[in-house]
């Protein structure tokens, strides 16, 4: 397998210039450009001699995805659909605000998950991502539109189905990359196993929980019984994650017309994240051409005012880049796989 120049750390990198009997100052070179300026082609390395630019463009993914497409949105929310060294198609979203630059990356190319009202999730798993494709989107996106303040693992699949790549990318992305760990979220859909994994590493990173409906019954009109574990072991999971890594934790909630906006859901879910003290995420649903519909803004609001009521903090995701099919949940690779570079 060709390992990906975007995951080479220093070591790796001291021990591919010590066997091609380069200088170990090549090394740091290579790193700097790597690590400090997110260059991942060696053609953009200025002071690499050519020889050694050609070596790492024959022995390593330098880069392995290229923008196949982009788009931007009125609100400048940029879509960039990044076409794979196999020619599997992913895509992330690049997400401006006045104060924060955020980078929204996908972990697998589908999602074998399948949540009813998920457009990524349609077509089940292709494969999953490797370290060196997430840290690419990374880097593709830090090159187009300058470094990001906050990273969140939530466009394409479930990213602790794919633990141990995922794994590799954080760390580096703290260890290589200097990144703060404090700016950096996982969304899970509730996937137990992977996160008492999440909360082996140990480090700050943050936790979106998409629990979507605050009793097993509503959630199952939402996510196929495969890969669902129960709320109850979710927010025990959640709760083992967010003493780990020292952080609270927020409750991702997709609202749904008529299936999970009553108020009572409203008020279950309340005593739910006060209790675990957790913030609720409310994500007034994003329709994507299936059955399921968003509720009317009255509902909306009464849906947020009802889960205050219970002392617990919520907040309504800014809705960006919808007209770009780049919002929550409508990202998906539309277009089939492609041939190769
Ligand atoms: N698989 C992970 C991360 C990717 S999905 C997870 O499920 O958490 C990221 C977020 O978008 C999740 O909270 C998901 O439920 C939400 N989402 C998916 N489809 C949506 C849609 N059509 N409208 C609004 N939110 C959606
Ligand atoms: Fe997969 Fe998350 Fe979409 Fe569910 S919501 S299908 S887990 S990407």
């Amino acid at each position: 397998m060709i390992p990906f120049l975007a995951a080479a750390d220093l070591e790796s990198l001291q021990n591919y210039c010590c066997e091609h009997h380069y200088p170990a100052f090549r090394a740091k070179q290579i790193h700097s450009w790597l690590h400090d300026r997110c260059i991942i082609d060696p053609e953009d390395m200025k002071n690499l001699p050519s020889d050694l630019k050609s070596a790492l463009k024959a022995d390593f993914h330098a880069p392995g995805s290229i923008i196949a497409a982009s788009s931007k949105s009125p609100d400048q929310v940029e879509k960039l659909l990044l076409k794979l060294h196999d020619g599997e198609l992913i895509e992330m979203v690049i997400i401006p605000s006045d104060k924060r630059l955020t980078f929204c990356l996908s972990t697998q190319v589908g999602c074998p998950v399948g949540c009813y009202f998920c457009a990524s999730g349609r077509n089940g798993l292709t494969r999953n991502l490797s370290a060196g494709e997430m840290l690419e989107e990374f880097c593709i996106g830090t090159l187009r539109a300058g470094r990001p303040d906050n990273l969140v693992f939530m466009g394409i699949g479930e990213g602790l189905l794919n633990f141990e790549q995922l794994a590799i990318t954080l760390n580096s992305l703290v260890d290589d990359f200097v990144f703060s760990p404090r700016r950096i979220t996982v969304s899970t859909s509730g996937f137990v196993p992977g996160m008492k994994k999440f909360a082996g590493l140990k480090r700050e990173f943050n936790l979106a929980v998409s629990l979507h409906a605050p009793d097993d019954e509503t959630r199952s009109k939402l996510i196929p019984p495969q890969l669902r574990y129960p709320v109850a072991e979710i927010l025990r999971a959640a709760d083992q994650i967010a003493l780990a890594n020292n952080r609270q934790y927020t409750l991702e909630y997709t609202l749904i017309a008529g299936i999970n906006d009553s108020l009572a859901h409203a008020e279950k879910l309340g005593k739910i994240a006060f209790a675990h003290h957790a913030k609720i995420n409310l994500i007034p649903y994003n329709e994507t051409g299936g059955q399921f519909r968003r509720p009317s803004p009255q509902t909306i609001s009464e849906f947020e005012t009802a889960v205050s009521n219970t002392g617990a903090r919520i907040t309504r995701r800014v809705e960006r880049g919808s007209s770009e099919t780049a919002a929550c949940g409508q990202l998906r690779a539309a277009t089939k796989k492609c041939g190769g570079k």
